[in-house]
């Protein structure tokens, strides 16, 4: 029996290791999900009969009864969440599922810790299980923090004088405690003061932090919750939760330190610094030279109808606007006219990590269309048409230009060097680095405002009359 369950974990790792495999592409992706899911169903069901034994208590029974419990409300909760959700509010959905994985990993922990009352343990163990402890507590409050910054809960981050200090003196006593407990069997009281601080020092760290930083963050505790959940497999010997974790883990930090490298910033600017908190993301930059110049839909649906190459970038506008239907049916008619289209997907554009891949997959766009930012860069001029699709920082050009602007050193998509941009946005409204674009008084930029999606419409309408 206890080798077809190891051998029903091992099942489940590896297939946890297909799905991510598959999440590698976006052809791949969908059954990537399942794969994985079907992984965790197996991982689920082996645990059942595992927690049978008489160590598991009394009544094994209620172990049964509990799990199945679980499990039903689990799936009742995610299903909801996950068909009920916006794409908008994904990353809010992510800081969630990501919470009660790190609060389940600390849970996990405590009871472990609490578990053999009177048999002795050993040191090394108390650590993993006192690290499990802190580092899920601390991820679900952190992440609680995050869906409530991601929901627009705090106006502004919350700062104020000697915040480091005090958070460093909270940390400080939980490693101190941490020392205490891991020498000592631990008991209740002091337990339960490691867990409450922990759960103190996560809220504590997300809070002065900007809610338009909260996706590197959700990253980053993403990669803290799988810690956890690694360091709880080792210590109750389950294969699945070790490699499951360490995949989370491992995949959570590579995610932050990607999406810090295509922004630009240190991962310690994102958590000690003010970018994006929308008080401290002011360009200091030189004027802008150059004047605006707006467009009207019969002379853009001209000019696309005429082209020969036109390239689409979308940005987070066009996720608001859920724009994604009109933006394909606008490639369909040009398609139809013999007009070569493309989609320039940067690697942030959005709020979280492939959030245009999915948005586009969503309406049927074919995934040959898609192109990387390192790959539609050199062919930029050769486009006879640029059309920016509510994106904002992704092509402002002042991330090569400007030394003094916030986002020096990004790497953009270079719209510019196309013969003709059109930018579609409602108003004159800054991106998410609050600051000016360069790129809207360029001489070859038209700017046509209005909402996404009604401008999309009419410019489908607009082509058809051609
Ligand atoms: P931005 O946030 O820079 O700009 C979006 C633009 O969309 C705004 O200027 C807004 O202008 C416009 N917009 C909003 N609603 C609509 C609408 N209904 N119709 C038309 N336009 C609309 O988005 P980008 O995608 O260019 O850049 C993403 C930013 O997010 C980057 O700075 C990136 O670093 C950051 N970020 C991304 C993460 C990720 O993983 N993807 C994670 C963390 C941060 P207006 O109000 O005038 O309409």
């Amino acid at each position: 029996m206890s080798a077809l369950l190891s051998f029903a974990f091992l099942f489940a790792a590896v297939l946890f290791v297909l799905g991510i495999k598959m999440l590698n592409s976006p052809k791949t992706a969908r059954s990537g999900n399942l794969v994985a899911g079907f992984g965790m169903i197996v991982a689920l069901i082996a645990v059942v009969p595992q927690l049978q034994g008489p160590a598991h208590g009394a009544v094994p029974m209620l172990n049964s009864v509990l799990i199945i419990a679980g499990i039903l409300a689990g799936l009742v909760i995610g299903a909801i969440g996950a068909y009920s959700v916006k794409m908008t509010g994904m990353p809010q959905m992510v800081a969630l599922f990501n919470g009660a994985g790190g609060g389940a990993a600390a849970l996990v922990a405590a009871v472990e810790l609490l578990h053999h009352g009177g048999t002795p343990r050993g040191a090394g163990f108390i650590t993993v299980m006192l690290f499990a402890a802190l580092i899920g507590a601390l991820s679900f409050s952190g992440s609680l923090i995050a869906f409530l910054k991601l929901q627009g809960k705090f106006e502004k981050p919350l700062t104020y004088p000697g915040q480091k200090f005090i958070n460093a003196a909270i940390l400080a006593t939980i490693l101190v405690l941490g020392a205490m407990l891991a020498t000592a069997d631990a008991s209740t009281a002091p337990l339960l003061v490691f867990v409450a601080l922990s759960l103190i020092f996560g809220a504590m760290m997300v809070l002065p932090i900007g809610g338009a930083d909260m996706p590197v963050v959700i990253s980053l505790l993403n990669s803290f919750t799988g810690l956890a959940v690694a360091a709880d497999g080792f210590a109750i010997s389950n294969v699945a939760m070790v490699i499951a974790g360490t995949l989370v883990g491992s995949s959570g930090t590579l995610l932050t330190l990607f999406m810090c490298k295509a922004m630009n910033r240190p991962v310690t600017n994102v958590l000690f610094g003010a970018f994006g908190s929308g008080s401290g993301g002011e360009s200091q930059s030189t004027d802008v030279e150059g004047s605006i110049k707006p467009i009207q839909i019969d002379e853009v649906a001209m000019l696309l109808s005429i082209s020969q190459q036109v390239v689409i970038i979308p940005g987070y506008g066009l996720a608001v606007a859920q724009a994604q239907h009109q933006v394909r049916e606008l490639c369909d008619e040009l398609a139809k006219r013999g007009v070569e289209t493309s989609f320039a997907i940067h690697p942030v554009a959005g709020r979280m990590p492939g959030h245009m891949n999915v948005l586009l997959a969503e309406a049927n766009v074919s995934y040959d269309q898609l192109v990387e930012m390192e790959s539609i860069n050199p062919q930029m001029e050769r486009m006879d048409v640029c059309l920016v699709i509510g994106a904002n920082d992704v092509v402002n050009p002042a991330a090569r230009e400007d030394r003094f602007s916030p986002i020096f050193g990004m790497p953009i998509i270079e719209a510019e060097k196309s013969r003709t941009v059109i930018v579609m946005k409602r108003s004159m409204g800054k991106g998410f680095a609050g600051i000016e674009n360069h790129l809207f008084f360029r001489d070859n930029c038209r700017m046509l405002f209005g909402d996404a999606k009604g401008s999309l419409q009419a410019l489908v309408s607009g082509v058809k009359a051609q």
